[in-house]
């Protein structure tokens, strides 16, 4: 049987380790890029790059048809059986965004798409920490709700970042994938045609690294004939410096389930899970019960 994962973020490592291997991994990047810990180099210069899977193949695909199973890689055609598909979404304007927030004396962000308010958020903390006034132009992650808005806000005022309007920088809104052509929908199975499953960034919703991982995890485990379907739930801590904030919500998808916790211990839990991720190449392991 011939299983490919196609991409290797946060959900196609995770769909190859739930596939124990028997698939082949295809990513056109020669490594695995941890966002959480790219972001925090707005505050110090911190590690973000691991080596990708054992066996994993560096080549870029050209064409893919979820229909017929199958990909252009190299100039050839290539027939799966069953395919996962976890290539993201694409962010063309964020290097030069963290570029000139990094250069900016009195840096202030609102976002396009809402459901990236906690990177701006934590963008503007890291700058913050960094000693300068910054501005932010967005809810405080009101779509989580009220107990989550609640908290954020007096946290963010507690810290000192402004809330207002007019904000001078924007996280433009995610663009789906060029091979894609749109944010996909699957149901619980993250099926979308016999066979082929789906997860991570490429799909509609919050675009979210934890996420993403455990989606890799169920479409890895229903590739492999073990069902499994995803119960979505947005989790996330962000750093505040002197305390963080661990977020649990599942009311994006019409859940009610709601859990806010406030101490330091959570800020280094953050540091931890960047170096944790980094050192397992992306295995999310243990974490997926934090
Ligand atoms: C600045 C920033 C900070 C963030 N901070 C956090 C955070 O603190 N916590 C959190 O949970 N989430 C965070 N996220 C979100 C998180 O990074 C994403 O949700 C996650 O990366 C999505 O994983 P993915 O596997 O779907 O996509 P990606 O991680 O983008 O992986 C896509 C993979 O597909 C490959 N690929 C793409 N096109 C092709 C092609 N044509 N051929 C071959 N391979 C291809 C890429 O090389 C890559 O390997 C952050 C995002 C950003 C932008």
């Amino acid at each position: 049987m011939n299983v490919l994962v196609l991409g290797a973020g946060y959900a196609g490592v995770n769909a190859y380790y739930a596939l124990r291997g028997k698939a082949t991994l295809i990513t056109d990047s020669s490594t695995f890029k941890f966002y959480t810990a790219y972001l925090r180099n707005l505050l110090r210069v911190t590690p973000y790059i691991s080596k990708l899977p054992k066996g994993a193949v560096i080549e870029r695909i050209n064409d893919l048809d979820l229909k017929g199973k199958w990909i252009i890689v190299g100039g050839r055609k290539v027939q799966a059986d069953k395919m996962v598909i976890a290539l993201g979404c694409r962010r063309p304007r964020l290097d030069q965004l963290l570029r000139e927030l990094r250069s900016s004396n009195r840096p202030s962000l609102g976002v396009e798409y809402n459901y990236d308010e906690y990177i701006a958020i934590q963008a503007l903390l890291y700058l913050r920490q960094r000693g300068l006034e910054v501005k932010y132009c967005g809810s405080p992650l009101s779509w989580l709700g009220e107990e989550v808005s609640k908290v954020v806000d007096d946290s963010l005022s507690e810290v000192g970042v402004r809330v207002g309007e007019s904000c001078e920088f924007q996280l433009t809104a995610p663009e789906p994938h060029e091979l894609i052509g749109r944010f996909l929908s699957p149901g619980p199975s993250l099926e979308v045609e016999p066979g082929v499953y789906v997860a991570g960034d490429l799909l509609e919703g919050p675009k979210l690294g934890e996420l993403a991982m455990r989606m890799g995890t169920v479409a890895g485990l229903n590739a492999s004939g073990r069902a499994k379907v995803l119960k979505p739930i947005f989790i996330n801590i962000l750093d505040f410096g002197k305390f963080g904030l661990h977020i649990r919500s599942d009311v994006p998808w019409g859940g009610t389930y709601v859990s806010v916790k406030k101490s330091p211990i959570r800020r280094l839990m953050k540091r931890f899970i960047e170096k944790y991720y980094l050192w397992r190449k992306g295995r999310m392991g243990i974490l997926s019960f934090l």
